[in-house]
């Protein structure tokens, strides 16, 4: 097997070893990918990016490599509810650090935000508590995704009333 591709995240290849799975061009290059942006990629945004790396890898190899790497908890998995699944680096996977959503209902954009109050932490230690007590479920983490309308498409809207 060339090596020469081995260039991904270390942790990753001890990661697909251990639950048996062998580290192929594919998962390398998905990884290489989701490592090095910021933004919240569709699966198609990867092919994409993928493909101009390594045209012989196809899209449905991308969607089977992202549904196993989702899988295994090294790649989150959002829907942000414009029908396209979009994919983020794990926190403990080396990705961006805990963090909650924005996300504007008229352009997509999407903002991360962690920079939580002291009283949200409380309240959603309270929830969670409540929760698992309530229906005896051990939880290991939550997704929170606020939606609405972005600075940039709240000022587009108040100069289009101005015209
Ligand atoms: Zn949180
Ligand atoms: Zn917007
Ligand atoms: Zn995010």
């Amino acid at each position: 097997m060339p090596r020469r591709w081995m260039a991904g995240p270390p942790w990753l290849y001890e990661r697909l070893h251990g639950c048996g799975y062998r580290y192929t061009l594919p998962r390398e290059a998905v990884l290489q990918v989701l490592t090095q942006t910021p933004e919240h990629l569709s699966a198609e945004d990867i092919y994409f990016l993928v493909h101009a790396r390594y045209p012989q890898i196809g899209l449905t190899t991308v969607y089977r490599t992202l549904d196993l790497l989702v899988r295994m908890g090294i790649v989150v998995k959002f829907d942000f509810g414009d029908g396209r699944a979009r994919f983020e680096l794990a926190a403990h996977s080396g990705g961006k650090s805990h963090h909650h959503h924005l996300i504007c209902t008229l352009c997509g954009r999407v903002i991360d935000y962690s920079d939580f109050l002291e009283k949200e932490k409380e309240l959603l230690q309270t929830t969670q508590k409540g929760l698992s007590e309530k229906y005896n479920f051990e939880i290991t983490d939550h997704l929170i995704q606020f939606y609405g309308k972005c600075q940039q498409c709240k000022n587009a809207e108040k100069q289009a009333e101005r015209r």
